[in-house]
C-alpha cells in the first residue's frame, strides 16, 4: 500500500512538472519542438525582424553601382501581406512586344501592376529630380506641367522640379504634395531655340554637379511644353530608361529613322544600324548614369560645334547614338510621351503625358520649325 502511494505520487509530480515545462515551452516561441503544434503563421514581430534582416543584408551588398544614399535602388523587394492579382505566365497583351531583343522590359499599359510597382519602390523611397527648362516664352507651360504632374507624376514619392529659367518672376506658385518642391535655377536667355535646346545639356550638367547630386537618386530630363493626363509612375524607373518616339515606333525599315547620317558629326549612325528611335523629351535613370549621359550629350555637341556641325536633332541625335551602343535598361512605350498633334493609335491604351500643340513661330525666339 505504502509503495503504491509513493509510485502515484512520483507519477503525479512527473506529470505536473512535464505540464509546467510544456506550458513554459508553449509561451517561449523559440522552443522549436513546440512549433509543430502552432498555426503556420509568423507573428508580426517575426515578419518585421525577418524583413529588417533582409534589408540589412541587401543594403550591405556593395556590388554594382546601385547603392544610392546607403540604399540599393535596384532591389525588387516587397513586404508580405500586399493584396494584388496573381500574375499570369501565359496571358498578357498580344498586340505589342513587351521585351527588347536585349531582354529589357518594354513598358506598356497592362504589362505591370501599379500596386506591386509602387510597393517595391516605396521600400526604397527614392528622391526624384525632374530637370525642366522654361526659357523665354516657355514659362507659360510651367503652370499646367506642374499642376498635372502633382496629379499624375510619381504621386506619393519625393519629387523636386528643378525649373531652369531666365524669367524667375514668371515661375508660378503651384500647390504641391507632401515631400515635393520646386527649385528655381537661373539660366541666361538665348536668341536661337537650338541654343536653348542644346544649352540644356550644359546647364543640367552644372546643376547636377552643384546641387542635384546631393539631393536625388533618380533624374528625369523632360520638355516643359507637356501635360500629364494619367499615371506616370514607378514602372518608368530603371538604371536608364528611354521613351520610344511616337512618330517612329511603328516604322520600318530602321533607315527611315531621323538619326544623324553625316559621318562628320559625333552623333553619326551608319545606314543599316539602330534599334529604335528615342525621344529626348523624356528620359530618366539613376542620377549618376543620367549625369554621365547628359554630360556626354553636352561634350559631343561641343565637339560638333568645334567641327562646325550641329547634329540634325541636337541632343536627341547624340542621345540616340549613345543608346545604340549603351542599351537602355528599360524602354518606355509612347504612352510616356504622346503628342496632341496626333490621334491615338489602338495600341496606346493610356496617354500618360502629351506634348501640347504650340505656335512655334510665336513661342520660339527665332520662330519656325
Ligand atoms: N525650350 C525653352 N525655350 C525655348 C525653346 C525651348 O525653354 O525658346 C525648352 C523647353 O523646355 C522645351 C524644350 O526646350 O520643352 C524643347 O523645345 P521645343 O519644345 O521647342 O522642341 P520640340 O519638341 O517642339 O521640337
Amino acid at each position: 500500500m505504502q509503495r503504491n502511494i509513493t509510485k502515484s505520487h512520483i507519477l503525479i509530480v512527473v506529470i505536473f512538472f512535464s505540464l509546467l515545462v510544456l506550458i513554459y515551452a508553449y509561451f517561449r516561441e523559440s522552443f522549436s519542438p513546440m512549433n509543430f503544434c502552432k498555426p503556420c503563421v509568423f507573428p508580426e514581430k517575426d515578419i518585421f525582424e525577418l524583413e529588417n534582416k533582409l534589408d540589412e543584408i541587401n543594403n550591405k551588398d556593395m556590388s554594382g553601382q546601385c547603392l544610392i544614399g546607403g540604399k540599393r535602388m535596384d532591389r525588387m523587394a516587397m513586404d508580405l501581406g500586399l493584396k494584388y492579382a496573381q500574375p499570369s505566365t501565359l496571358n498578357g497583351r498580344k498586340d505589342i512586344n513587351a521585351v527588347t531583343n536585349w531582354n529589357a522590359p518594354l513598358v506598356w499599359e497592362g504589362t505591370f501592376d501599379p500596386v506591386v510597382m509602387d510597393a517595391i519602390y516605396k521600400k526604397m523611397n527614392p528622391r526624384i529630380a525632374v530637370v525642366v527648362f522654361a526659357v523665354g516664352k516657355y514659362t507659360r507651360f510651367l503652370q499646367k506641367f506642374i499642376e498635372t504632374g502633382e496629379k499624375y507624376f510619381l504621386v506619393g514619392f519625393n519629387v523636386t522640379y528643378y525649373v531652369h529659367t531666365d524669367r524667375e518672376n514668371e515661375v508660378p506658385k503651384v500647390p504641391l504634395g507632401e515631400g515635393r518642391k520646386v527649385t528655381v535655377v537661373s539660366v541666361p536667355s538665348a536668341n536661337r531655340w537650338q541654343d536653348v535646346v542644346l544649352g540644356r545639356m550644359k546647364w543640367a550638367t552644372i546643376t547636377i554637379e552643384k546641387t542635384i547630386r546631393n539631393e536625388a537618386d533618380y533624374l528625369f530630363m523632360m520638355d516643359i511644353d507637356s501635360v500629364f493626363y494619367a499615371r506616370f509612375g514607378t514602372e518608368s524607373l530603371s538604371r536608364l530608361s528611354a521613351v520610344l518616339h511616337r512618330g517612329y515606333y511603328r516604322k520600318t525599315p530602321r533607315d527611315s529613322f531621323p538619326y544623324e547620317r553625316r559621318p562628320q558629326s559625333k552623333a553619326y549612325i551608319p545606314a543599316g544600324e539602330g534599334d529604335y528611335y528615342y525621344t529626348a523629351a523624356v528620359w530618366c535613370g539613376y542620377l549618376e548614369d543620367m549625369y554621365k549621359l547628359v554630360k556626354y550629350c553636352y561634350e559631343m555637341s561641343e565637339e560638333d560645334a568645334k567641327n562646325k556641325i550641329e547634329a540634325v536633332w541636337q541632343e536627341e541625335s547624340h542621345l540616340n547614338r549613345y543608346l545604340l551602343t549603351n542599351k537602355p535598361t528599360k524602354v518606355l512605350s509612347p504612352e510616356y510621351l504622346w503628342s496632341d498633334y496626333d490621334a491615338l493609335t489602338p495600341d496606346i491604351k493610356v496617354k500618360r503625358i502629351s506634348q501640347l500643340v504650340k505656335n512655334y513661330a510665336e513661342v520660339r525666339p527665332n520662330g519656325g520649325n
